[in-house]
């Protein structure tokens, strides 16, 4: 059932600064609203007060330095698919941006958003732990960087205090020369959610894989021992086809990239 707008409070962000501090005052930010919106038709939208991040520019750009591609948090799925210098160095990001939602979805979702949502289920985060990336949280008074392979802690908590937006995204840029392995499996090739998301890096025998659906949180491994995964049964699938999905994705990707 929809949510009372009424009982709704949103308010437009006029710059980065205005945003910190409202969520500062208790206010969540909503950036695309791809996530956000879905609670609100099914009425289940619990908190009221929210700041619509989404005019921000600032926190809308792909910069390139020599150590770092950055993205602001509000980069959505087509502007990485329209990255040249993505697709170059950092080409499982613009796989797993090709394979979200529809177009529709991939116009308005951003990547800060699908971090800050936590779902097990999404897309971006396996190709980020892959590529080591970090995120940067600011609030009023400071700011942080912080590995993204840390920031996950257990299902939906993170290392996010309540008056912090996540406001950028670096990629090391270390990864170019080694061989790069995205899959997705879901119900159909387009428009499902994840039953187990696959990436992979390999450079001679270093191998880096990210996993999503397979657990609480998405999981970063540096060997091919899946013990680590804790697949569940759901309504999307169950444990047992899940733990099989992982370690045929794990021989494909080993096969392709020897
Ligand atoms: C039809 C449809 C298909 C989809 N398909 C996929 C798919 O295939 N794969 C996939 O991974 N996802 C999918 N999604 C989910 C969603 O599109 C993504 O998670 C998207 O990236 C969310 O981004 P957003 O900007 O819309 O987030 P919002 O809905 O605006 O926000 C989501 C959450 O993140 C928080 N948040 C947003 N930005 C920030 C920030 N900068 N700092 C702190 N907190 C923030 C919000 O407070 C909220 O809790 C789909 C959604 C729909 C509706």
């Amino acid at each position: 059932m929809r949510s009372h707008v009424p009982s709704y409070e949103l308010v437009d962000a006029r710059d980065l600064p205005h945003a910190l501090s409202m969520v500062g005052e208790g206010f969540r930010p909503i950036a695309g609203g791809t996530d956000v919106m879905v609670l609100f038709e099914a009425g289940k939208l619990v908190h009221k007060k929210w700041i619509s991040i989404r005019g921000i520019p600032e926190l809308r750009s792909i910069d390139v330095d020599p150590g770092y591609v950055t993205l602001g948090a509000l980069t959505t799925y087509t502007d990485v698919r329209r990255s040249a210098i993505l697709a170059a160095e950092f080409p499982l990001m613009v796989q797993a941006a090709a394979l979200t939602g529809g177009i529709a979805t991939q116009n308005r979702g951003t990547i800060g958003g699908n971090i800050v949502n936590a779902s097990p289920a999404a897309d971006t985060p396996p190709a980020l732990l892959v590529y080591d990336a970090e995120v940067e949280l600011v609030c009023a008074r400071t700011s942080r960087w912080v590995q993204y392979t840390h920031f996950h802690q257990d299902y939906k908590v993170m290392d996010l205090a309540g008056d912090e937006l996540l406001t950028r995204i670096r990629l090391p840029r270390r990864f170019a020369d080694w061989k790069h392995f995205y899959r997705k499996v879901g119900t159909r090739r387009a428009q499902a959610i994840s039953k187990v998301c696959f990436a992979g890096l390999r450079r001679g025998d270093k191998i880096r894989i990210g996993l999503g659906s397979v657990g609480p949180i998405p999981i970063f491994l540096e060997t091919t021992d899946l013990s680590a995964i804790l697949p569940i049964d759901d309504v999307r699938s169950t444990a047992r086809y899940r733990m099989q999905v992982a370690k045929n994705l794990m021989e494909e990707f080993l096969h392709v990239t020897a």
